[in-house]
């Protein structure tokens, strides 16, 4: 898995005497290596910086093990330090839903995945958690994203909320409420409008649909393929709405993952779930070891 980076560094190692304890010029030396993996693997240049530096701490003055060479040493403290990073608190994917109905905002760039998004986690809280699940389509804009959403919520067997033609997205948010607390459902997950790009129109329409429902859990949406925007994205719409956690799509693409660790670093949000395909099973839980793989290839 991480063939590349350790020889990489074993070269590197090489040309090092060998000593009793990992030197700070042999951890140097190499972490310029790990901090050019990073920088390939698409992680920004300021959290590819600090993180380099707090490994160089951790680092520096350990005992070299006889079992292993100095370079596979500093690949594991690397690779151990990734997943503390990606790694949230509490259990990985784990949402606030206890006290029923519990409301679920989506939110995210258009083309994100953010309805297919929504369908693949309703279906996966109906059958791995046995919840009953309520979807509603707040792009009044899209009616084909409304259909969309219908469409889908037949074919995985959830229910969505009927379309009425006219509302504004806090009316429907109130129905979908409403609906929710009188045909005990569990859950009610509402799929935000999403935009090209994030405009204050975008934002003003979403924090008026949180402040209605409060929800428990704020998803945010976003292609993994799109690295360094992707970042921003998530930066945005943490700082203005306050998001619980971010859900990570196309990463069955041969993205790098470095975006989750950006992402992660820059929000101090967890990353709960990854897609990994079209198709409605293809949502995993979050896991540190498999991104933290990808990141050093
Ligand atoms: P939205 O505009 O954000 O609601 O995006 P959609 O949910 O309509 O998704 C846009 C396209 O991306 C659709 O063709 C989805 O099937 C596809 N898609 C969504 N998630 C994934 C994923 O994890 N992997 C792949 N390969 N395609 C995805």
């Amino acid at each position: 898995m991480f063939e590349n980076l350790s020889e990489r560094l074993s070269g590197v190692f090489d040309r090092l005497t060998k000593q009793g304890a990992l030197s700070e010029d042999d951890v140097k030396t190499a972490l310029r290596e790990v901090r050019v993996a990073l920088l390939e693997a698409d992680v920004s240049l300021p959290v590819a910086r600090d993180f380099v530096n707090a490994v160089q701490e951790k680092a520096t003055g350990q005992a070299v093990t006889k079992s292993i060479t100095p370079g596979q040493q500093v690949v594991k403290i690397v690779h151990d330090a990734l997943i503390d990073t990606l790694r949230g608190e509490g259990e990985p994917g784990a949402l606030k839903i206890d006290s029923p109905p519990a409301p679920i905002l989506m939110v995210g760039l258009q083309g994100s995945g953010k309805t297919t998004t929504t369908a693949k986690l309703a279906k996966r809280l109906k059958e791995k958690d046995g919840k009953r699940v309520l979807m509603a389509s707040l792009d009044v804009n899209r009616p084909a994203a409304m259909e969309q959403l219908a469409i889908l919520g037949v074919q995985i067997g959830v229910d969505t909320l009927p379309i009425v033609k006219g509302e504004t997205p806090v009316q429907i948010a109130k129905r979908t409420k409403t609906q929710a607390s009188l045909g005990g459902y569990d859950v009610y997950m509402l799929d935000t409008a999403g935009r090209l790009s994030i405009d204050e129109e975008l934002m003003q329409q979403v924090e008026a649909v949180r402040d209605v429902v409060t929800p428990r859990e704020t998803l945010l949406v976003v292609d993994g393929l799109t690295g360094q925007d992707a970042v921003q994205t998530a930066q945005n719409f943490n700082d203005r709405i306050g998001i619980s956690g971010v859900v990570l799509t196309r990463m069955d693409g041969d993205g790098r993952g470095g975006a989750a660790l950006s992402m992660r670093a820059v929000t101090g949000k967890p990353i709960k779930y990854v897609g990994l395909g079209e198709k409605m099973d293809s949502l995993e839980t979050f896991e540190p070891e498999r991104v933290a793989g990808r990141i050093l290839g």
